[in-house]
């Protein structure tokens, strides 16, 4: 299968990996040579660090690296191929022109998918005039090591090409969710309740930024990869789930917009690891040490999943 993916910066040369590590030819396009020459960087670091960790052999990772190409010519790309994944900046606009382009340029065939995180994939198929074609394929960051890839139906997507885009992820080793086309799909969604909640009661006092994030580590933490939200409740009993809810729901945080508290954390300039302050102290290294903690949980689960 030949599949391009446009746009070469913080996503996309890890999703032109996936599909290169599992015999696809991938061709990374983008308007900048400078971004193109850092994706392939990238692409080539993350790789050596996939022997490291044993989950490629050098010999799969030559073979993958040899697959990849890139490119700044859009049109020319994408004549011939498959499956075309966009991955510009977020600006609905720039998605649509890109779109109208990629639907003339290729065959009529190509699924064409976009990587938005929170734009309707609806309007964005609204620059297209066949939009059945067009699919959401919403990869967390970093795309290479996160399993899970929300494939979004938009209002006219055909339940052929979501089965299709379906069975490519699964067989780049990805667990496809199917999720309709709503602010935020399924995972920001989530994040989202949480998070509002999680903030209100810190910034109310109720307790501190330290105490919540105990209770997630150490109540959800465990269970959640076992049981996921429906299952941990269903061990609970759905009559206390819905007496529970009947007593607290009333008294949850219900705002439409980023609080004061967080507002002006962000005036400040405290955006949390990457300017060293946000809702904790970041001191110098430390950032640095909880991502590397983090590739090595997302190395394990593929290295689990490999072997299993
Ligand atoms: P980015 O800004 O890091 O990279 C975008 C790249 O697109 C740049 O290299 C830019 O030169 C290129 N580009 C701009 N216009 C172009 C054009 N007309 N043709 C070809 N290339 C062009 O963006 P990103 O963070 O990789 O995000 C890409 C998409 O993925 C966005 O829709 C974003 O919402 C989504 N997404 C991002 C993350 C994340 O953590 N960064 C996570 C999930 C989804």
């Amino acid at each position: 299968m030949k599949v391009v993916v446009i746009g070469s910066g913080t996503m996309g040369p890890g999703i032109a990996q996936t599909f290169a590590q599992v015999g696809h030819e991938a061709t990374l396009v983008d308007i900048d040579e400078k971004a193109l020459k850092k994706g392939m960087e990238v692409v080539g670091n993350n790789l050596r660090f996939f022997v490291e960790a044993g989950i490629l052999t050098a010999s799969e990772a030559e073979q993958t690296r040899n697959r990849i190409n890139s490119s700044t010519e859009l049109s020319r790309s994408v004549s011939s191929v498959d499956l075309i994944v966009e991955a510009v900046p977020e600006n609905l606009q720039l998605k649509k022109s890109i779109f109208s382009r990629i639907e003339a340029d290729s065959s009529e065939e190509t699924i064409l998918a976009s990587n938005t995180s929170s734009l309707s994939l609806t309007e964005i198929a609204s620059a297209t005039k066949n939009p059945s074609r067009v699919i959401g394929t919403h990869y967390l960051n970093p795309p290479h090591l996160v399993r899970i890839v929300e494939v979004v139906l938009g209002k006219e997507t055909s339940p052929e090409i979501a089965a299709k885009m379906t069975g490519i992820l699964k067989e780049c080793g990805k667990k496809p969710v199917l999720v309709k086309d709503v602010p935020g799909f399924v995972h920001n969604r989530l994040i989202c309740a949480l998070m509002r909640e999680a903030m209100y009661m810190a910034s109310n006092e109720i307790a501190s930024v330290e105490a919540i994030d105990t209770i997630v580590k150490e109540a959800f933490g465990p269970r959640f990869p076992l049981t996921g939200i429906f299952g941990l409740e269903d061990n609970v009993g759905l009559d206390v789930l819905r007496d529970v809810s009947n007593q607290v729901f009333p008294s949850l945080d219900d705002s439409d917009r980023a609080g004061e508290w967080l507002t002006e954390k962000v005036d400040r300039g405290d955006l949390g690891a990457k300017t060293g302050r946000g809702f904790y102290e970041w001191p110098e290294g430390s950032a640095l040490k909880t991502r590397q903690q983090l590739t090595q949980r997302f190395v394990d689960i593929l290295k689990s999943a490999k072997q299993s």
